[in-house]
């Protein structure tokens, strides 16, 4: 029997999204002279609570598991993402008519690939993070940071500091928090009576029109919808007052939150987006149940064409070490059997092997070494870019695969 209740609301968990089985911590890369040691495994389940439809990881290992060297990372490594930060300040400044009588807090500011457009601006911002070394670049960039995770206790201490925000802001952080209570219930601690906060996270529409199920890992607690975070929100003493959709991650929401008696009136997009999920089934357990059979299909489906490749001689390679990879590759059961290698760009990866399924990690060069005859893309947010800069691979005849949303076989 499930005993499990809802991170957000209490009640009991009873609706079982998708269970991708067991698998180990996603960005867990296993060195060469640990491939004889064992890894470990954690259940992968996502529920969805029928009373908020709040969607969630039933159970998830202690935090302590999420800690390794390679966990870290810094944002300022992706320039479309430093891009996106830059329009972000720029649009806020305006709209918000920030200037330097104005402060601004970033909750996970990482290396300041965000703040540090304020700083220039002259906007006094303060970053909360709580990893060390991104916290130590960010200062270098001239952003004000302390290493603390947020929530109603660290606000609290803050506000007493003296901290109180025009503009509050998180990106994709909100589904890495495993207490979103308490996280949400630190914002208007340190919001001015009319402050604005707004919130980035991929939007759980996307993620279940474009079975996008391999985003599920267990540094996600939480799968969110506009539907879901509105009671969180009250509950809170907050309130939405505009929504945003935005193409980053295979499609997000960006929410606009003010306290719950402030000035700022509710745009008609708010109740757009609401009626959207409703329309899509986001409120609605049997939704869950074709997305739940649409997950099977597709590990069907990929196991189905690997097979087949396999038996006809054909040799697989995988482009992308990335987490939802590794989903993927877990729940499939694909291992070095299936798929010879991977490649990835990113040097601190190539000599490893993926965690789970022990493929090797090798230099993108290989591909044009090795020849293999498909091409399995994983990272699907980002395949026209990869079909285009590995086309070479038309030399020796060979073929690119797209798993998701459905498998796609492109020549
Ligand atoms: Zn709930």
């Amino acid at each position: 029997m499930n005993t499990a209740t809802c991170m957000a609301c209490g009640a009991p968990l009873s609706r079982v999204v998708c269970d991708l089985g067991l698998s180990p911590i996603s960005n867990a890369f296993i060195k060469p002279e640990d491939a004889s040691k064992g890894e470990m495994f954690y259940p992968l389940k996502t529920c969805v609570c029928e009373a908020c439809w709040l969607v969630q990881l039933e159970s998830s290992p202690d935090s302590s598991a999420h800690f390794h060297e390679d966990y870290v990372y810094f944002s300022s490594f992706s320039s479309g993402w430093v891009e996106h930060a830059r329009r972000y300040v720029e649009a806020m400044t305006a709209r918000l008519s920030l200037g330097p009588q104005s402060r601004v807090m970033e909750l996970a500011s990482n290396d300041g690939y965000l703040l540090q457009f304020f700083a220039r601006a002259g906007i006094p911002a303060l970053g909360i993070e709580p990893t060390a070394n991104t916290a130590a670049a960010a200062r270098l960039k001239g952003v004000e940071t302390r290493e603390m995770f947020f929530g109603r206790d660290s606000a609290a201490a803050l506000a007493a500091d003296g901290w109180s925000v025009d503009l509050l802001l998180g990106n994709n952080v909100l589904a890495h928090v495993p207490d979103i209570n308490d996280f949400v219930g630190g914002m208007p601690l340190v919001l001015k009576p009319e402050g604005v906060v707004t919130l980035e996270f991929p939007h759980l529409l996307n993620l279940l029109t474009q079975n996008q199920f391999d985003t599920i890992y267990h540094e996600h607690y939480t799968y969110l919808s506009l539907t879901a975070l509105e009671p969180i929100f009250a509950r809170a003493g907050l309130r939405v007052f505009d929504v945003e959709t935005l193409p980053t991650h295979g499609g997000s929401l960006r929410v606009f939150v003010c306290h719950t008696a402030s000035g700022h009136a509710a745009t008609p997009a708010v109740g757009e987006m609401l009626a959207r999920e409703k329309a899509e089934g986001l409120d609605n357990a049997e939704r869950y149940d074709a997305f739940a059979a649409e997950v099977v299909q597709t590990k069907r489906a990929l196991l189905q064409f690997l097979i087949e490749a396999r038996a006809a001689g054909k040799t697989v390679a995988g482009y992308g070490a990335a987490a939802k990879g590794n989903t993927l590759l877990n729940y499939c059961g694909v291992r070095a059997d299936m798929v010879d290698f991977v490649v990835d760009k990113n040097p601190t990866k190539q000599g490893r092997l993926l965690p789970g399924s022990r493929i090797p990690v090798l230099a993108p060069e290989e591909i044009a070494t090795r020849r293999p005859d498909y091409l399995l893309i994983l990272p699907w947010n980002i395949r026209d870019e990869i079909i285009e800069q590995m086309s070479g691979i038309h030399v020796w005849g060979g073929q690119f695969v797209v798993p998701i949303p459905t498998l796609d076989i492109i020549p």
